[in-house]
């Protein structure tokens, strides 16, 4: 039976790489996501293979967690994704810790040829202590996100000493156990571990801005994966093993490039207090005035070019005018028009928000672009029509050294012929600047809720 398992562990193994290979690329995303669902379903059947378990426990925790989940992510709304995560992150640390803690339980009772006990009493410490943070550092991020607590930062003096000292006290308690598992305090110093990873998870996150959870939250999935990971050390289980591993690496490839993409440093995320929900911005104030321009006459501009890219942001998400989008899309293509559709990697609040959004739409894939594509095509459109997008069209990225943004890869809108900017008011973006755009000569603004003003436009080409 053993070897029966092990089989099905390394299928599952492979079918988790090639699934994450698709998740890669839009249109074989919805594949590999069933593909290593499949793979969990042959691991968790194959580790229920094993003997002696009591399935009354764990039939009810699958009936339960699955239909909380079922419905959870049924009703979730797009813009609520982040903090779903979130949540899911912290129950996978919690979970983890839990293990460890039921590990730490029974020592002693351990088969032959198992480890050694000194390595098993660490690894459960580094299970805790990853685990205990993820869980803690993911409620805080959820209620952030969600609103269900300030967004600011809570700081205090001595924050990041205060973190480093825990963190110490976790490893000094881990040392002695490990060292002397028979010592009689061995409980309460677990115990203590517990609480003190906890705690240093709350403690952790509060000083990050809500702004700033997006990549938290990424992070804290890494971590989720490395406990994970840790807890397949505990228990000897290799696919937990590797789809720790997995989680753990994807997930800090993805914070990577979300830092990348704001320009900024995962030690900057995590301890410099930016990303606050507002107040943040500086830079060169900006001089001149925002001139609007109605819907018809920008139908007319829109109805003579022959290129127009459009460049989707968060607004567009809090509008949920993807479909709307999609619509002014093909009536351009009607029309003879060239569009395509520029991607940042940041805009939005999660990696791949807008991918997801004008998936949703059916925009075909082939007319997305990512932002190096896009930009040496810019100053040759015609028209850029920019939806709900802000920080990541705002010039001062690449010309105001003054600029909290200075240096964030941004998309060129600015160079292109005419740019139409659909936003509601004069309300700033996730940076809380002042765009430079907005007040170009080239630029005319569009006042009102996104999928509102693109619908008018369509109306216009269909009128
Ligand atoms: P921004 O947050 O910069 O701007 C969004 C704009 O949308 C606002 O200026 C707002 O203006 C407008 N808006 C809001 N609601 C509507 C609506 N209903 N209709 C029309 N307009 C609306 O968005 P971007 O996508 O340009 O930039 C994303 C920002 O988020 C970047 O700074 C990025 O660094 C940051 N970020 C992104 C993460 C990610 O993973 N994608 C993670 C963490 C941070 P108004 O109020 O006037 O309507």
């Amino acid at each position: 039976m053993e070897q029966i398992i092990n089989i099905c562990y390394i299928v599952a193994s492979i079918l988790f790489i090639l699934g994450i290979k698709m998740l890669g690329s839009a249109d074989t995303a919805r594949r590999g996501n069933r593909l290593s669902s499949l793979g969990m379903l042959i691991a968790v059947v194959a580790t229920l293979l094993a003997k002696g378990m009591d399935y009354t426990w764990i039939v009810a925790g699958i009936v339960v967690g699955t239909a909380i989940g079922a419905i959870w992510a049924k009703r979730v709304q797009m813009t609520g994704m982040p903090e779903l995560v979130a949540l899911f992150n912290g129950f996978g640390g919690l979970a983890s810790l839990l293990v460890g803690w039921a590990e730490f339980s029974r020592l002693g009772t351990a088969a032959d040829g198992a480890p050694p006990i000194e390595f098993t009493i660490a690894v459960i410490v580094l299970t805790i202590l990853i685990g205990g943070i993820t869980f803690t550092g993911s409620l805080i991020a959820y209620l952030k996100l969600s609103g269900k607590m300030s967004g600011g930062q809570i700081q205090f003096g001595g924050q990041h000493l205060i973190n480093a000292f825990i963190l110490l006290a976790v490893v000094v308690m881990g040392v002695v156990v490990a060292a002397n598992p028979a010592v009689g305090m061995a409980n309460t110093l677990m115990i203590a571990v517990i609480v003190l990873s906890l705690v240093l998870g709350v403690l952790g996150v509060i000083p990050i801005g809500g702004g700033d959870m997006p990549v938290v939250i990424s992070f804290l999935n890494s971590c989720s994966g490395l406990a994970a990971a840790a807890a397949g050390f505990v228990i000897l289980n290799n696919v937990l093993i590797v789809a720790g591993c997995l989680v753990g690496a994807s997930g800090l490839i993805l914070t990577v490039i979300m830092c990348k993409g704001m320009n900024r440093t995962l030690g900057n995320v995590l301890f410099s207090g930016f990303g606050a929900s507002a107040g943040k911005g500086s830079g060169t104030a900006v001089e001149g005035e925002m001139k609007g321009v109605s819907v018809e006459d920008a139908y007319y501009v829109l109805e003579a070019a022959s290129s127009v890219v459009i460049v989707p942001g968060y607004g567009m998400a809090v509008a949920q005018a993807q479909h709307a989008v999609k619509e002014l899309g093909a009536v351009l293509e009607r029309n003879g028009t060239e569009v395509r559709y520029a991607i940042h990697p940041v805009a939005g609040r999660m990696p791949g928000h807008m991918n997801v959004l004008l998936a949703e739409a059916d925009v075909p894939y082939e007319q997305l672009c990512e932002m190096d594509e896009i930009n040496p095509t810019l100053p040759a459109t015609d028209v850029v029509i920019v939806i709900g997008a802000n920080d990541v069209v705002n010039p001062a990225a690449g010309e105001d050294p003054s600029s909290p943004i200075y240096g964030m890869p941004i998309i060129n809108a600015h160079e292109a012929q005419t740019v139409f900017a659909l936003k509601r008011g004069k309300g700033t973006g996730f940076s809380g600047l002042e765009n430079q755009l907005f007040f170009r000569p080239n630029c005319r603004m569009i006042y009102g809720d996104a999928k509102s003003t693109v619908s008018q436009l369509v109306s216009q080409f269909e009128d």
